[in-house]
This record gives C-alpha cells, sequence and structure tokens, in this order.
C-alpha cells in the first residue's frame, strides 16, 4: 500500500458498499461477503457500523474532540474536561478512546467495526459499547459468532485490550493478511511528515510524543 492509502488520503484502494453507506479495501470486499453469508445461515445479520474512514474524517473528529467541540471520555467513562488539561494530557486522553488522524487501522479499508442488524430495531445503530457484546447485550450472539469463526475467514481482533494500546472492542474486526502488510508499512516517518503538513489541533504535543504513540497504538495489537 502506498503513503496515501495507508493514511487515508485516497479512496484508491477502496470499493464504495452503497447496501452498508460503507467501503472496503478492494481485497477485503469477498472475504467480508463469506463471512456475512456464513453468519446469515447462523441468523446473524452481520453488518458494519463503519469500515473505511478517509483522513479528513478522522481529522475532523480529533479536532472537534481536542476543541471540545465533541466530548471526550475519561477512564472510568465518565465526560471529561479536556480544557483544563495540558496539551500533552489532552492528547493522551483522547487517544484512549479515538485514533490519531493517519494512524487508524481503518483508513486501510481491512477494518469493520461490525454489529447484528437483526438484534436492534430498524435504523437504530450499535453504540460500540462494551456492555452491548457481553452476555445478555443485544450483540452477545454475534460476538460469540465472530469469536469461533472470524478467523476461518481471515478476520480478528487487533484490540483486545490485552497487549493493544486500545481499549478492548469487541467490535472491531481486522482482515489480517492485508492489515499485516499495512502495519508493517505505516512507520513512524510517514505518520511525522502527513501530520506535520496536517490542519491537526495540538499539532506541537503529538509531535512531541509521535515515536510513542506509534509504538503503543499504531505497532502494538493483539495477536491473530
Ligand atoms: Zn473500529
Amino acid at each position: 500500500m502506498t503513503p496515501e492509502e495507508l493514511t487515508g488520503r485516497t479512496r484508491r484502494h477502496v470499493i464504495d458498499l452503497p447496501e452498508f453507506g460503507g467501503a472496503l479495501h478492494r481485497e477485503v470486499v469477498a472475504p467480508f461477503a463469506a463471512m456475512r453469508q456464513a453468519a446469515r445461515a447462523a441468523g446473524i445479520d452481520l453488518v458494519p457500523a463503519s469500515a473505511f474512514r478517509d483522513f479528513e474524517r478522522q481529522l475532523a473528529i480529533w479536532n472537534d474532540k481536542y476543541t471540545g467541540r465533541r466530548p471526550t471520555a475519561g477512564s472510568d467513562g465518565g465526560p471529561l474536561d479536556l480544557t483544563r488539561l495540558t496539551p500533552a494530557d489532552r492528547v493522551d486522553a483522547i487517544l484512549r478512546w479515538s485514533a490519531l488522524p493517519g494512524a487508524s487501522r481503518h483508513h486501510w479499508g481491512t477494518d469493520l467495526d461490525l454489529y447484528d442488524r437483526g438484534a436492534v430495531a430498524t435504523g437504530v445503530g450499535p453504540r460500540l459499547e462494551p456492555a452491548e457484546y457481553a452476555a445478555g447485550g443485544p450483540f452477545a450472539r454475534a460476538s460469540e459468532w465472530l469469536e469461533r469463526h472470524a478467523a476461518h475467514f481471515g478476520f480478528f481482533r487487533p484490540y483486545r485490550g490485552r497487549r493493544s494500546g486500545v481499549l478492548a472492542e469487541p467490535w472491531h474486526y481486522s482482515f489480517a493478511p492485508i492489515a499485516h502488510h499495512a502495519s508493517r508499512a505505516l512507520d513512524v516517518g510517514t505518520l511525522r511528515e502527513v501530520l506535520a503538513a496536517a490542519p491537526l489541533a495540538g499539532k506541537d504535543a503529538v509531535l512531541a510524543a509521535i515515536d510513542a504513540i506509534h509504538a503503543r497504538y499504531v505497532a502494538r495489537i493483539d495477536p491473530f
């Protein structure tokens, strides 16, 4: 993958899936369709709440959080007033829940946030909270099915909250054969270059910590 593809600054590598209102890497479309078909046979309507996300979208999320236009949760899940924190602490607080623009696995088109559309009322999406995927939650069955079968289709969970710097995201699945290449290719130099040229809020604090951010949030994931 090219630096532009790795950091979500092009859509050349993805194919639109109008059925879901999203897009996936061209080599992930067929594996996902196969997994979806198998899930359907088990009574699960597996769809992405989010798939490919571009740099601009992630940048807007980041800047809204940094400037307080969009709420950020603290480590306990409760609301956090970022404006009271130093720039470095603001960056750390946002990174608990949101990827740095350029460093989101969703840029690659290999990663999806999945839920069972059949388990909720029409038009209702997931809140993407762990309780929804745990026993008793609406997506517990989908979660169990994915834990058992996703690997067969090449998908795994990079964010189990064991090794990964990102907290546990039971909804987030990644297509290993392509994502592993992308993960190795996205080096800290590429990331630094892209961010230095972007209108990123908190840029100085981010660039000062970029080696640690790359090591913790890009390089360190839970294994296939
Ligand atoms: Zn995700």
